[in-house]
């Protein structure tokens, strides 16, 4: 099977990244289901998915769980690029990601399917803390417009996602020690980007329900 590069146009009309994609057999479905179970609730609250009313029908949100690690490359399982339509996801719809290099925009992946345009935030969050097990980014207006009301930390809005810089803002933001308490972030300059990350798939997501109950909580009904 030899390496084909592909040059990806992004989803969401952002950043292009430099894939190495291999393709291959999926990875086993048993070992995703919770990551699986997790993006069906957010695609039915609307935080993943495809919309023709936002962002110019593209798709958006996507998901990843931890791989144990061959050597020292750090491994994730990625949602794939173009399922933001589909309402549950099999395992042909996942790639295996085997090496992020942010600082090169660059991505090698494996699987049936190339991995989500998304990819090197989620591989940043892997590699700046080893206890981070699933990362689920999402769009969530409703938490995005209210992030400086509900006292979330926010990636600086001039910082591009994906980007060596954005990179730099997760590692401050962690070691700031206030992802510890609620593990979410905002992302500040990518609209309605929102991460819910964690130990397990329940965490993640938790962090990202809390947060939008907090939100529409402080909505004003007329
Ligand atoms: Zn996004």
């Amino acid at each position: 099977m030899g390496k084909r590069n592909r040059r990806v146009s992004a989803q969401e009309g952002v950043t292009k990244f430099d894939l190495v994609h291999r393709p291959s057999a999926p990875f086993p479905r048993r070992q995703l289901r919770d990551l699986i179970a997790w993006r069906m609730i957010l695609w039915r609250l609307g935080l993943i998915g495809q919309d023709p009313a936002r962002y110019g029908g593209v798709g958006f949100g996507n998901v990843s769980q931890r791989l144990p690690a061959r050597g020292r490359a750090t491994r994730f399982a990625v949602s794939g690029t173009q399922t933001g339509a589909l309402p549950v996801l099999a395992a042909r719809h996942f790639a295996v990601v085997t090496a992020c290099y942010p600082e090169r925009n660059r991505v090698e992946a494996e699987g049936p399917i190339a991995p989500s345009s998304e990819s090197l935030t989620h591989g940043m969050l892997y590699a700046l803390d080893a206890s981070i097990r699933f990362v689920f980014h999402v769009h969530a207006p409703d938490i995005w417009r209210q992030a400086r009301a509900l006292k979330l930390p926010r990636t600086a809005p001039h910082v591009a996602y994906g980007t060596p810089a954005m990179a730099a803002e997760m590692r401050r933001l962690l070691r700031s020690g206030q992802l510890r308490r609620n593990p979410i972030l905002v992302m500040g300059g990518h609209e309605d980007g929102v991460i819910g990350f964690g130990r397990s798939a329940d965490e993640a997501g938790a962090a990202l329900l809390g947060a939008l109950a907090t939100a529409l909580a402080r909505l004003r009904v007329p």
